[in-house]
């Protein structure tokens, strides 16, 4: 068989935001098509109508767009396999359903609701399936006559897919290898519903991948039972010689470990399990997203990546090019990784540090304004140089360096009773005598001038180091006194020294 193409899709349900273990599926899959020059297709399995919450593809769309995982094909912005939104696909899917029943590989069912319930009650454990589908109403024990003319009546209806019991199938997958399971245990699932005219996941789900000639479908262990049905269905449609390759990837579990990762986690433990806020259109609630709590997106993906997948060494920064080249399906767990939210803030750590000053500050920008603060790109990439690597998130820089941009106006008072001294007052008003003198201002040069007119004077020099930082920052906190001072500048030095005098003395 000759190589196929590499093409994938990534087919979230519109059911509401994209969840974080969503994401990661949609990050492999597009590492996977970027490494081999395949397509990365966005696909909304929206079949659903009960489902369907608005706003959610918008917000799938917005979301891949933020982590920098832009698709070839897909909704919004077409391709030659659209189109993308399965609820835009009705008629395509008609006409497997038809070969499906034409081949006795399926079969109406007339069941109600209430008569599957009443069944349900009669036999402990009961599933619709070879063992017992001759008891209900349906295609197989109604004759042709009286399905006809169901049909013709406009009874509602459902098609199911028969499936012969006994048989040992195969879900050959790259990450787990051969799984085997007995289709005794499968049901005849519902592939079609007259009432709304649409297939059901599993069938829209089939043809879509043959039909945009899917190479390799990877997607969350979630979908791994759903597997042999669907290998099934590609045999009962005469397709299992371009049957794609199956990838399941381990669940993201709870930071303890025990069972899945659930919004209700991240809201007990403060993390977002979200991209992007989401606001609930029906009930208003807000849920946080990654963005909007300060994350690069770059620190995200890398995050994401090592969850479930790792290079083979303990290299942890990887940025998308690294990501492309490393990534490897075989190299997938089985088993479910743990979500370490603690580990997700050190890669934002780690990214910030990254980052070009300017980038930062253009990012700070927006919490300056939030304050009222208006300073030049030039200060404020400074100020940025000197505090980020006290910083896991972009905000964080307004509680490290509020002082470069407000003078204090009040000194906190435990310090000033432990750091202000006797002689302070005096001292730092000879030290204004010192730095009007000194020049350049710049922080060496400074460090040098104003530790030798210490040493000269025999003074303490730690106190005099408390005292002119509590007067500069209100606070015992910040960066290196001279870079403060260098930063702010000699007429800001002074003045805020000689305020403090005023203050405290
Ligand atoms: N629509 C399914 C979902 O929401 C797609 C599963 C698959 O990738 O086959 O995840």
């Amino acid at each position: 068989m000759t190589q196929r193409k590499v093409r994938v899709r990534f087919a979230p349900s519109p059911t509401g935001p994209l969840h974080i273990g969503g994401v990661r599926t949609a990050l492999y899959n597009y590492l996977f098509a970027k490494q081999n020059n395949g397509d990365f297709i966005l696909r909304i399995e929206d079949t659903d109508s009960q489902r369907f919450v608005p706003g959610a593809e918008e917000y799938i769309i917005e979301a891949l767009n933020w982590l920098g995982l832009p698709f070839d094909e897909g909704v919004g912005i077409g391709g030659s396999y659209g189109p993308y939104r399965q609820s835009e696909r009705k008629n395509i899917y008609k006409k497997y359903v038809a070969q499906l029943l034409g081949d006795d590989l399926a079969y109406y069912a007339f069941d109600t609701p209430e008569e599957l319930d009443a069944k349900r009650k009669e036999i402990a454990n009961f599933q619709y399936d070879a063992s017992t589908r001759l008891q209900m109403r349906n295609s197989l024990t109604l004759s042709r006559e009286e399905t006809d003319a169901l049909i013709a009546r406009g009874e509602k209806y459902v098609v199911r897919i028969k499936i012969e019991p006994g048989e040992d199938i195969h879900v050959n997958d790259l990450i787990r290898g051969d799984v085997v399971i007995n289709s005794s245990v499968l049901d005849d699932k519902v592939l079609y519903k007259s009432a709304d005219e649409l297939p059901t996941y599993h069938m829209a789900n089939i043809v879509d991948d043959h039909l945009m000639e899917v190479a390799h479908v990877i997607r969350g262990e979630e979908w791994l039972p759903s597997a042999p049905l669907h290998v099934l269905l590609y045999r009962y449609l005469g397709w299992t010689d371009t049957m794609p390759q199956f990838a399941h990837l381990p669940l993201l579990l709870k930071p303890e470990g025990n069972g899945k990762l659930s919004k209700r986690d991240g809201d007990r433990l403060g993390f977002p399990v979200f991209p992007l806020e989401w606001k609930d259109p029906k009930t208003g609630e807000i849920s946080s997203g990654y963005r909007e709590s300060g994350y690069l997106p770059e620190a995200v993906v890398n995050f994401l990546a090592l969850l479930g997948w790792n290079p083979g060494n303990d290299q942890e920064l990887m940025n998308m090019d690294e990501l492309v080249r490393l990534f490897d399906l075989s190299r997938c767990s089985k088993s479910g990784a743990k979500f370490d939210y603690e580990k997700g803030k050190w890669f934002n750590h780690e990214y910030i540090q990254q980052k070009e000053n300017n980038e930062i500050a253009a990012l700070f920008m927006p919490y300056l304004q939030e304050q009222g603060v208006t300073a030049t790109p030039e200060y404020v990439e400074k100020v940025i140089g000197l505090v980020k690597e006290r910083v896991n998130f972009i905000k964080e820089i307004w509680d490290q360096a509020s002082f470069f941009f407000l003078a204090p106006e009040s000194y906190d008072e435990k310090t000033v009773k432990k750091r202000w001294k006797e002689d302070s007052a005096a001292q730092l008003g000879e030290l204004i005598q010192v730095l009007q003198a000194c020049e350049p201002f710049e922080s060496h040069h400074t460090e040098e001038v104003v530790k030798g007119w210490i040493e000269e004077k025999q003074y303490h020099l730690g106190n005099i180091m408390n005292a002119t930082r509590l007067a500069l920052v209100g606070a015992p906190k910040g960066p290196h006194i001279f870079d403060i001072t260098e930063t702010l500048g000699k007429e800001e030095t002074i003045s805020r020294l000689q305020r403090a005098i005023d203050v405290l003395k």
